[in-house]
């Protein structure tokens, strides 16, 4: 590669809409550094994994391409990996996988452009920038080291044993393939930070319709989750500082803004100015007031902050989406109490009421773990009674992960493996018969899509609903909606998670 050639990268997401806008951020941010995106990872200097560790199945993908950079080490290849399995593991990933370079939890994104150049600069053999990002654990490898070859690689879990890499020293000013060399770089020390991820560099991937966060961390501590060690401590941007954003997204041509957070609703404004603080509800009314936004979505609302504000918000601002994401996990009150969600299942269900009494039908869907530590068939049976009462558009059901540093870990009576895939099973057949039936109910109505696509092979358009729900139309042979129009459809059929229709000309 020509000296002057822009540095490539790849990069891959895993896990939630959290994850896959924190990527929309990190490519910004390497692009304004000069990189190029690419996509694939042959083509990549820099390859990053943006990793998810909510459940077992997300991490050990995440591992499952650690062990194929084994293929590309010798290729001279740098290797990152971002985000929670990142801030889980921090410097284990070292062992796991020596040739990685930098391990970057969320909390430290902010210091991504600092931690390229230091990158850069160690693998240039320019020890001159390399100021510490952070400072490493007794007993763990300094944060840049480029001494260390590969018979220096250790073979062990010991983290002890990175101390015979040798002491940091430049080795040569010419460009040495990674592979050979341990450039060891980590931002893991923020968890405590107020800080928020805020770049003017977001690199959306769709243009009509993008992600603003407004709040990042978690202070719950379920007693299931990992968030609050992966995420850090919960931090809101300023209302101010989200509108900007939103005005922005509009004048750019967006008309459907998702807020974004761990807990949308848990938003405590930071706003300087104690008269201008917003709850809430009030951002999401303005947000929805800006001029050319037609579209309002926020994900995910934590039941014990779910005020009857947010309703009445929907109710007076048109533009925000009748759809609202609230999680359960379980329908007995006593896994609710035994998973620390703060809230019974009479208080969920209370919230369901203020929204089943809303002016417009408001969509509601839903998280739910089956298999929790101690959950019997009685607390099962409650669960799937709450998915008949609440009847939701859709379930996102999870069989219960243990997870390292999370509490539940320790609670006896754990459900085997089989038994929480029967009651996922049931639970997921079940919920299917409540859509089967709620679906069938658009039949004969108009919708408003925003047209997202074109389905080639089928002839039709994809649309997705204010209700969040994915509509696919046929059109006349001379109509050609682009994608990002709003078009009326009438509903002519139904599946159990989406609806079929035809544009009305
Ligand atoms: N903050 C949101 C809330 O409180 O509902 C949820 C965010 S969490 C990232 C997304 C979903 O992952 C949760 O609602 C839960 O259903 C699921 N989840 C989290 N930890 C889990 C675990 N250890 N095992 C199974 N599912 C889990
Ligand atoms: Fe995890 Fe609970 Fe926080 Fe949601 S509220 S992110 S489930 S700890």
């Amino acid at each position: 590669m020509p000296a002057d050639s822009p540095k490539t990268f790849y990069l891959e997401t895993f896990g939630c809409q959290m994850n896959f806008h924190d990527s929309e951020k990190v490519v910004g941010t390497l692009l304004h550094e000069g990189y190029r995106q690419v996509d694939t990872v042959e083509q990549a200097d820099l390859v990053l994994y943006n990793t998810c560790s909510i459940r077992d199945k997300a991490e050990q993908k995440v591992f499952n391409r650690l062990s194929d950079y084994k293929k590309y080490k010798k290729q001279g290849k740098t290797f990152g990996v971002l985000g929670c399995v990142a801030q889980q593991e921090g410097e284990k990933i070292f062992e796991r996988a020596p040739y990685v370079s930098l391990v970057c939890g969320s909390a430290s994104y902010n210091k991504l452009p600092q931690m390229l150049k230091q990158l850069e600069a160690a693998e240039s053999g320019n020890t001159a920038s390399s100021a510490p990002i952070s400072t490493p654990a007794a007993g763990a490898p300094p944060f840049a080291v480029f001494e260390g070859w590969e018979s220096m690689l250790p073979t062990s879990g010991d983290p002890n044993l990175w101390n015979s890499g040798g002491k940091p020293a430049v080795k040569s000013a010419s460009r040495r393939p990674a592979a050979e060399s341990l450039i060891r770089i980590t931002g893991l020390d923020d968890r405590e930070t107020d800080a928020c991820f805020e770049t003017e560099f977001t690199a959306r991937t769709n243009p009509h319709r993008g992600y603003i966060t407004i709040i990042e961390g978690c202070d719950k501590f379920c007693s299931y989750c990992v968030v609050p060690y992966t995420r850090g401590k919960e931090r809101s941007r300023t209302s101010q500082s989200v509108l900007a954003e939103a005005r922005q997204m509009a004048e750019l041509g967006y008309t459907e803004i998702q807020l974004l957070g761990q807990n949308v609703n848990s938003y405590k404004d930071s706003e300087g100015n104690l008269a201008n603080r917003k709850t809430f509800a009030e951002l999401l009314a303005a947000v929805g007031e800006v001029p050319g936004i037609r579209r309002v979505r926020f994900m995910t609302s934590h039941p014990r902050d779910f005020g009857r504000d947010i309703v009445e918000a929907i109710d007076a601002v048109p533009t925000l989406c009748d759809h609202v994401h609230l999680p359960v996990q379980s329908g007995s009150t006593r896994m609710l109490d035994a998973m620390q969600r703060l809230y019974t299942r009479d208080q969920y269900l209370e919230r369901i009421a203020w929204m089943k009494s809303a002016k417009r039908e408001i969509s509601i869907t839903t998280d739910v773990i089956v298999g929790f530590p101690g959950e019997t068939e009685s607390d099962f049976a409650q669960t799937l009674d709450l998915l008949e009462e609440v009847v939701y558009d859709a379930v996102f059901a999870f069989k219960y992960s243990p997870r390292p540093n999370t509490p539940s870990l320790k609670l006896e009576d754990a459900i085997p493996d089989e038994e929480k895939a029967r009651r996922l099973d049931i639970l997921m057949a079940k919920q299917r018969e409540i859509q089967i039936t709620r679906y069938k109910k658009y039949i004969g109505t108009k919708c408003e899509v925003m047209v997202e696509g074109k389905n080639e092979a089928r002839c039709q358009y994809i649309g997705r609903t204010t209700h969040n729900k994915t509509l696919n139309f046929t059109v006349t042979p001379t109509a050609n909606p682009k994608s990002g129009s709003y078009v009326p459809v009438v509903v002519t059929g139904s599946f159990p998670n989406s609806l079929l229709g035809e544009l009305v000309v």
